[in-house]
């Protein structure tokens, strides 16, 4: 007899390890894993989706909090937006920790994942441009051995989750260096990002790592920009910044994330965003320098 409570009537199999997970969605291929529940219950209400079975994740104790491994943190992907929001998280990554906590309202963010944040891949979701600022990677549970890729990785698509698998960890590695987390809010839904950015300021490589949300499929990060402003930080000395070159940065990154089109004029529409951009990227640096 199988470990885990199956509930046969309602098809929702409900395992503890995640080795019983890995087991039960092997049993049954066409089940959809579910943590929170609050984008996957969506797509069912709008009739998008009618899983034949769930495997319910919420049981999995050792995917619900997170530990230290060689000088990075291993957060379980059953971490809701809820914990990671509480100060103990905060001060160990403050930038997903801010990010957490604008998470939607209280209900969501009590049962939201960063797991299911991550596995939906929303241009919204606000862990992700975090996760791509912080060069985080992902360790996925399946049939066959473990694996582990960049998160970025996952989310363009370029190696997605296979048959079978769950995101078991998320790995991060501890800086002990300045980073922000900034979001702007505007019509699209409750909470939901119109922008967003997270940037690090990463002394011990001397670099300034900037992703921004929202403004399309998978996070950006304006490399050419983030290089640029690296090369006018004395790392040496007080890693301060004068207010114009916070402010070039921020028009640096937004003509990156929002480029002209050769002929066209950019609509208003993109011009604001532009803007937003521009001023978040600006007061990310600011902060994460002040
Ligand atoms: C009203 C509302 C407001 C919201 N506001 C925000 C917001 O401001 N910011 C934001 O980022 N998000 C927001 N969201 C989206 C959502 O709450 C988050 O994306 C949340 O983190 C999803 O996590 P979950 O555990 O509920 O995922 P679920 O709904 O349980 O799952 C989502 C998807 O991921 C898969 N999945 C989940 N966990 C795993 C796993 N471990 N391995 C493999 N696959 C898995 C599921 O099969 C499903 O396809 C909002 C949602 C609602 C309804």
């Amino acid at each position: 007899m199988s470990t885990y409570a199956q509930q046969t009537a309602e098809n929702v199999t409900l395992p503890t390890s995640l080795d019983e997970a890995v087991a039960a969605l092997a049993a049954m291929p066409s089940a959809v894993p579910v943590a929170g529940g609050t984008d996957l219950m969506v797509s069912v209400n709008a009739g998008l989706l009618r899983p034949a079975a769930l495997v319910g994740l919420g049981r999995i104790a050792e995917i619900r909090g997170w530990q230290y491994a060689d000088g990075a943190a291993l957060l379980g992907a059953g971490l809701t937006h809820a914990r990671m929001g509480r100060p103990d998280f905060a001060a160990l990554i403050p930038a997903l920790a801010a990010a957490a906590r604008s998470a939607g309202p209280p209900q969501i963010r009590n049962a939201g994942t960063l797991g299911g944040n991550i596995v939906s891949a929303a241009p919204t979701g606000d862990a992700l441009p975090v996760l791509a600022a912080l060069e985080a990677s992902v360790i996925l549970a399946g049939p066959e051995a473990d694996r582990e890729i960049p998160v970025s990785h996952l989310l363009t698509g370029m190696d997605p989750l296979r048959p079978g698998e769950l995101l078991a960890f998320v790995r991060i590695p501890l800086l002990h260096a300045p980073q922000t987390f900034l979001k702007a809010t505007g019509r699209t839904g409750p909470g939901r990002a119109v922008a967003s950015v997270a940037l690090v300021v990463d002394p011990a490589r001397r670099q300034v790592r900037c992703a921004v949300g929202a403004v399309a499929q998978v996070p950006l990060r304006p490399l050419e920009a983030e290089q640029w402003v690296a090369g006018l930080i004395d790392w040496d000395g007080e890693r301060t910044l004068a207010p114009e070159a916070c402010t070039a940065f921020g028009e640096y990154v937004a003509a990156a994330c929002i480029p002209d089109q050769p002929g066209v004029e950019l609509p208003p529409a993109a011009v604001q965003l532009r803007r937003t951009v521009a001023a978040l990227s600006r007061r990310a640096l600011g902060r994460a320098l002040a």
